[in-house]
């Protein structure tokens, strides 16, 4: 028997795929009833589900011998986090102008960026080192995380944010899982500066990106990307780059599983700035001779760094992976912004800038058109919903209560 709508109440049975949602007959509500289901349906269940163990359903520690092969699993504090989507869709690679360009979403991470990744194997570290709390400076997505671990780890957590500057989702996530905030009337990097000292003097571990075990974890999204593209090599991965904790990473990743011989050619790394915060893409731009600081301004506050941490690993990658850096303006940001979220997928600002840059990049003719590139989106849509609010709330209409008032809405655009 094939599948039908049944009315709950009167029991008459509608086509499957009748444009309705109640009863023709009666008005009553409509259930799917599926009567016969395949033979085999056990078999292919336990297929397509084959990891059972919890740990090994972490997009992390799947790969744990690459990570933290000393963590027991007792030691280990994990969601589980990662395994998330590789995705495609046609209006946001027209708009770049690059016709095989797949996103990578780390946004459907735990706490809404890929920051779990690292997160999960510092505080991880933290435990085995016997630490009871953790501390960081962020400029949000950070502080999310590590009040998420802290919390499931039952360490304290402590954060330092840049005050009245920190993306309301991220803030809130924050205060939700019960860190202790510092709201520093300062900027990230003045953040930045005062945890590494007060984590010495208050005998926290600190789990910034410029801790080690953070940028082991998040290495897994380079080899996560490899490993659904069953090892075959994309020409380039783009990147949004702030503090330079995750180019580094990545770009360690993908010379590790050529070195591994995981890989057969290392992908390019495209590192993209915000041009109000690109000292990195000046430093590339004068083939790394000198480093520069800036003020950092940008509606990405994600990236909105000025002095990155992690400068010299991430020279080291872009020179390994034979890579680029260079920076898109806020209007690009949010131009890309734009078409993701119009295309059903979402992301905040700064990861909006890995689109931009690559429809830079091609516009430039450093990637080709027919070159296979993946580009990473850092963070979920609600991680900033002030941004999209503040621009007019496009798309609400308020109306009276009346059926005229809904039609003359919708008919008139
Ligand atoms: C942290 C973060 C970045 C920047 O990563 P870095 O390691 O600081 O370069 C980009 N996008 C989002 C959403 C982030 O949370």
């Amino acid at each position: 028997m094939t599948a039908t709508l049944r009315c709950s109440s009167c029991d008459a049975r509608q086509p499957f795929d009748a444009p309705i949602t109640r009863c023709p007959a009666c008005g009553g509500l409509l259930e799917v009833d599926r009567p016969d289901q395949p033979a085999d349906i056990a078999a292919r269940f336990a297929d397509r589900g084959r990891c059972t163990a919890w740990l090994s359903r972490s997009g992390v520690w799947r790969f744990r011998e690459l990570i933290l092969p000393e963590a027991r699993d007792a030691d280990i504090v994990s969601w589980p986090e990662g395994n998330t989507p590789l995705i495609e869709r046609e209006s946001v690679s027209n708009w770049a102008g690059c016709r095989r360009l797949t996103l990578k979403h780390e946004g459907m991470n735990p706490t809404g960026s890929f920051k779990d990744r690292g997160m999960t194997v510092a505080v991880s570290q933290a435990r085995r080192l016997g630490m009871t709390g953790v501390a960081c400076a962020s400029t949000g997505n950070t502080s999310a995380s590590l009040a998420a671990y802290a919390a499931q780890a039952g360490l304290t957590g402590v954060v330092l944010i840049p005050a009245g500057r920190t993306a309301l989702g991220k803030l809130a996530q924050t205060v939700a899982y019960g860190a202790r905030i510092l709201a520093v009337r300062g900027d990230f990097d003045a953040c930045l500066d005062l945890v590494g000292r007060a984590s010495g003097s208050l005998g926290l571990y600190l789990v910034n990106s410029i801790n080690p075990f953070r940028l082991l974890g998040q290495r897994t999204i380079g080899f996560e990307i490899l490993e659904d593209r069953r090892w075959r090599a994309p020409d380039w991965i783009a990147l949004p780059a702030g503090n330079l904790g995750n180019t580094s990473a990545i770009g360690a990743a993908l010379l590790d599983a050529k070195r591994l011989g995981l890989i057969d050619r290392v992908p390019r790394l495209a590192a993209i700035q915000a041009a109000g915060a690109a000292p990195f893409a000046q430093s590339f731009a004068g083939g790394f001779a000198e480093r520069f600081t800036v003020e950092a301004e940008t509606v990405a506050t994600a990236i909105r760094i000025g002095n990155p941490a992690s400068h010299d690993r991430a020279v080291a990658v872009i020179r390994g992976t034979n890579g680029v850096v260079t920076s898109v303006t806020d209007e690009e940001i949010l131009a890309a912004k734009a078409v993701i979220d119009g295309a059903g997928v979402g992301c905040e600002p700064a990861s909006a800038a890995s689109v931009a840059g690559v429809r830079r990049l091609v516009a430039e003719g450093t990637i080709g058109r027919d070159d296979e590139v993946v580009a990473i989106l850092t963070g979920h849509l609600l991680k900033d919903p002030e941004i999209l609010l503040k621009a007019g709330g496009g798309g609400i209409t308020e109306i009276d209560p009346t059926l005229a008032a809904v039609e003359a809405a919708i008919r008139n655009g």
